[in-house]
């Protein structure tokens, strides 16, 4: 059965920088090496500093890992291509640029545009507690004037924003703000409030903005949005998905995965476990709606929103 993957989050190149390892092969959940299952493989790597360094010393982590992605072999050679916008069909591996907790632009607006130079396409603007940017999701503070200021320079740029790890009232300025600009909002890497309580996960009412603005959902495989106890199987990713199909959300349904960043079920281990994930839910749903979940979905989103591969 031939499968491709479109996979919204990842944090391998905070890892590769930090574990000084290669995207080819390596001991992290994603390598080039475990993706040889897959037709066409698009990631989107998202750029996320450590809130140990402050926002100066995070900006400077932030083109380093740049960099360093960048300066791969898989990358220089060839085999894995870094795109500015939404790569055409075709077999193969290509990356999308994310930055994850916009904070280390630390209260500078030009850094914005510097972002969208260094191929930013997706921007998380949030990640934890309160920053120059505005109130993640462990508060109640929604965004900060430069926040807003911030963000509708991105979406200015093109970039789409993602309210992942946004606080309820940051996600409605989002919300607000991209309306204003005819732009999308995404939620990169989140699941679903309603099957796992906790504050990273989606609202109904969430859910539905993200449908009106035109946006994806990728479902996150960490354990503990999965299923309350942390002990997630499949079975829980199945059990959000089921949700979400519940919440007319077949065309928005994607996979953010979070590998790399997250703590992942047992039977979910890495990007190779993948491919069994698709042949367990071949046994729930027809394979259109598979294909939807790991490619088509995202793959459509892309193709309107990110432009063409610069
Ligand atoms: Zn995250």
């Amino acid at each position: 059965m031939q499968l491709s993957l479109f996979d919204l989050h990842c944090d391998t190149a905070c890892e590769m920088l930090a574990q000084r390892q290669p995207l080819g092969e390596n001991h992290l959940a994603v390598s080039l090496a475990q993706a040889q299952d897959f037709t066409q493989y698009i990631q989107v790597m998202a750029l996320w500093t450590d809130p140990a360094l402050d926002n100066e010393a995070g900006w400077q982590r932030l083109r380093r890992m740049h960099a360093n992605l960048l300066a791969d072999p898989a990358v220089t050679q060839g085999r894995a291509r870094m795109c500015g916008g939404c790569p055409a069909r075709a077999p193969g591996v290509s990356l999308l640029l994310g930055v994850e907790d916009a904070r280390v632009l630390d209260g500078r607006p030009e850094r914005v545009a510097e972002l969208a130079g260094l191929g930013i396409r997706i921007l998380t603007p949030l990640w934890s507690g309160e920053t120059c940017i505005g109130g993640a999701h462990d508060t109640r503070a929604g965004l900060t004037a430069f926040g807003r200021d911030a963000l509708r320079e991105a979406m200015a740029l093109g970039m789409t924003v993602d309210i992942s790890h946004a606080s309820e009232r940051s996600a409605d300025d989002i919300f607000a703000l991209a309306a204003d600009a005819g732009r999308p909002v995404i939620a990169s890497h989140s699941d679903a409030y309603a099957v796992c309580p906790v504050s990273r996960n989606l609202h109904p009412g969430q859910i539905r903005a993200l449908l009106c603005a035109g946006g994806v959902i990728g479902i996150n495989l960490y354990r503990r949005f999965l299923s309350r106890d942390g002990e997630a199987t499949m079975e829980d990713v199945r059990r959000h998905i089921e949700y979400f199909l519940e919440q007319g959300c077949a065309g928005a349904l994607c996979l953010g995965c979070d590998m790399d960043g997250a703590e992942l079920p047992p039977d979910l281990p890495s990007l190779g476990a993948l491919p069994r994930l698709a042949a367990y839910l071949r046994g729930w749903y027809p394979e259109d709606l598979i294909c939807d979940l790991f490619f088509e979905n995202a793959f459509r989103f892309a193709h309107r929103h990110l432009g063409a591969p610069q």
